[in-house]
């Protein structure tokens, strides 16, 4: 089986969810997973369900139009609950005040609430497995009344999830769990019914020191590599098929239940339909570890996939694999202060990572013609391209050169609209991010805010010049020349 993680603001039609569901077929998957975590309509809470959530009539759907295949709902009951914890009706289940991912186990309203999401999930969807999450739950024993439950993390971890597995299998279904946690507290799977299906998720090797430990009480582990793009300006192909036949080989020679395939986080401009031939690949890999054909063999585009997932990765810095989201992304996009990108790697990319980065860019952007694939080079030229755009800024700006700053920085809003249009054109071929366009919009407005500060602090009308990084910061206020608000950290957390 392979799943698709649909919580990252994807926006998928039922047109788009069909041809998930045959390219699934096509490649020999019998399950496709789909990762929900808030984005389905659940009926106990309708507060949750933003725009673009799966709903019911698309499962409906689906199942109809593809009898054969399964169709098994990933939910997320304790920690990755952030999509829930962040809406005003949520908020009030967050186990960390202001932030965090993970809901309180010890507020009987949330467990109320988790139950309501069990059941919303059993009518819905008529697989016997249904899979309630349960990873990366950090948050374990934080808030006062957790820190008091006897037994600390172990016993708060089972106590939880113990009872919402039961309830499916007294509703004859199968639980899934993921085994991150289990691993750190083992004892917690004696808290879990037989029937429990344990999915071990290592995307950095095998499953010959983790699955051991989690079949120990008898119960059943599925392998669970992943294509990594959640790490990746685009995706780190080598890494990913080394993981896959890793994971399959070790799942084969253990006799594990299964492979699972898992896809990440194609917001900050991932592309599914790019990730579409490693699924299909990996589908091979998994009968065939040793002898199934290379991801580079298996896809279209051959050129264009080396460049940008094989010799990009190879530049290292910010574009190799560190397990980390990716750094250059994130900093473009996520904090309302694309700047962030040229503070943290403008040395980096200002020098020959940078020349080279754009040189593979170019050839891959000749190398195809497919739209989903220049829409990924579009977006790591462009990334680069802001980087070094900031940088001449700067030295102009360093200069007292604040017209010529200015001219350096006025392209990035063209770039922001570009990716706009690349953002808007992946929502409808395939149903992708319904956020990142957003984020082009905001970065945008923020660049005109810099540069109508450059235009009018630029030549020292505050009678001194407030370095780059502080008059592009989105906290800079006129006149506060020792930035109270950067020194004065502690009211911003
Ligand atoms: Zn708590």
């Amino acid at each position: 089986m392979w799943t698709l993680d649909f919580a990252r603001e994807q926006a998928p039609t039922v047109d788009h969810l069909f041809r998930y569901a045959a390219q699934s077929l096509d490649a020999g998957y019998d399950t496709l997973g789909l990762y929900v975590e808030h984005a389905f309509d659940f009926p106990s809470v309708p507060w949750v369900s933003g725009k673009g959530s799966l709903n019911r009539d698309g499962i409906t759907k689906l199942r109809t139009e593809f009898p054969s295949l399964k169709v098994v709902p990933f939910m997320n009951l304790l920690g990755h609950m952030e999509g829930f914890l962040n809406t005003e009706e949520g908020s009030r289940f967050r186990e960390t005040p202001y932030r965090g991912m993970q809901g309180c186990p010890s507020n009987p309203e949330f467990v109320r609430f988790c139950e309501g999401l069990v059941d919303d999930t059993l009518s819905a969807f008529e697989s016997e497995l249904i899979h309630i999450g349960g990873d990366e739950t950090w948050e374990l024993g934080r808030c006062p009344k957790c820190s008091q439950r006897p037994g600390g993390a172990m016993a708060l971890y089972a106590e939880h999830f113990g009872p919402l597995a039961e309830r499916l299998v007294r509703q004859g279904r199968r639980p899934g769990v993921w085994g991150d946690i289990f691993l750190e507290h083992p004892e917690a799977l004696a808290a879990m019914p037989a029937e429990t299906l344990v999915f071990d998720w290592q995307y950095f090797g095998g499953l010959k020191d983790s699955s051991p430990k989690l079949s120990a009480h008898g119960h059943e582990v599925v392998g669970c590599p992943s294509l990594r793009s959640y790490d990746a300006a685009w995706f780190h192909l080598t890494d990913s098929e080394t993981n896959v036949r890793a994971v399959s080989k070790d799942a084969r020679d253990m006799g594990l239940a299964g492979v699972c395939l898992t896809t990440w986080e194609c917001g900050l401009f991932g592309a599914y339909d790019t990730l579409l031939p490693f699924v299909a690949a990996s589908r091979a890999i998994m009968d065939d570890p040793e002898l199934a054909p290379s991801f580079l063999e298996s896809c279209p585009d051959r050129e264009w996939t080396r460049l940008l997932g094989v010799e990009l990765n190879a530049l290292g810095g910010v574009f190799g694999p560190d397990g980390h989201r990716h750094r250059l992304k994130s900093r473009l996009l996520l904090y309302g202060n694309p700047f962030l990108a040229w503070m943290h790697h403008r040395e980096e990319l200002s020098g020959e990572t940078g020349v080279r980065a754009l040189e593979l860019c170019e050839r891959a952007l000749a190398a195809t013609t497919d739209e989903a694939r220049k829409g990924v080079a579009f977006f790591v030229r462009g990334a680069v391209e802001f980087v070094r755009m900031a940088e001449a800024a700067h030295r102009w700006y360093a200069q007292d050169e604040p017209e010529k700053a200015v001219r350096a920085l006025s392209p990035m809003r063209h770039l922001f609209d570009t990716l706009e249009t690349v953002a808007r054109r992946s929502e409808d071929r395939i149903g992708g991010s319904i956020a990142d366009a957003e984020r082009c919009r905001i970065a945008k407005r923020h660049v005109e805010t810099v540069i109508r500060r450059v235009q009018s602090f630029g030549r020292r009308e505050l009678g001194y010049l407030p370095a780059f990084d502080v008059i592009t910061h989105p906290h800079f206020v006129p006149h506060d020349q020792t930035c109270w608000w950067g020194v004065n950290k502690w009211g911003d957390e």
